[in-house]
């Protein structure tokens, strides 16, 4: 089993995302009010990483500061990760960082994957099978992340 720890802010929302940026086809960009907030994301890339993360072997779960509003408002705007479990980071500096650990260690998978752009958490324990993918806070994911992600998630 492959444990996938997805942020929204950063990773799926594009914070800055502007049409035919970050390799996506222009056409794919989407913006919506939600809860107040702008988001911003491409249908490619949703399209691409929810095939990738609807794997038997995979296991997406929420990791991100929207909490339980992520599968309740982000999931049917972006239409993925309706049902992915919800972990509740504490809101300290390496809220997040706790979380993957401990949940890492309550599951025991043979892989990790996290998607969060905050680059604050140390980089040092994401070697091997424990790998991290830091993307640009103003794009989120671009086409090549997709590619890296394709290739880690391979078994
Ligand atoms: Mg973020």
């Amino acid at each position: 089993m492959i444990n996938v720890y997805v942020d929204v802010d950063g990773v799926l929302n594009g914070v800055y995302a502007q049409a035919g940026q970050g390799g996506w086809n222009p056409s794919c960009l989407r913006r919506e009010q939600i809860n107040g907030f702008r988001i911003t994301w491409h249908t490619d890339m949703i399209n691409r990483l929810h095939n990738l993360l609807d794997q038997p072997h995979v296991h997406p779960v929420w990791l991100t500061t929207w909490e339980d509003d992520a599968p309740r408002l982000i999931a049917p705007a972006l239409c993925i990760g309706f049902d992915w479990p919800v972990l509740h980071p504490t809101q300290t500096t390496f809220g997040k960082q706790r979380e993957v650990f401990d949940d890492v260690e309550d599951t025991q998978p043979d892989k990790v994957l996290w998607l969060d752009d905050d680059a604050a958490y140390s980089r040092d324990y994401f070697t091997g099978n424990f790998k991290r993918i830091s993307p640009y806070t103003g794009t989120g994911l671009t086409p090549d992340h997709l590619t890296e992600i394709e290739e880690f998630l391979r078994v």
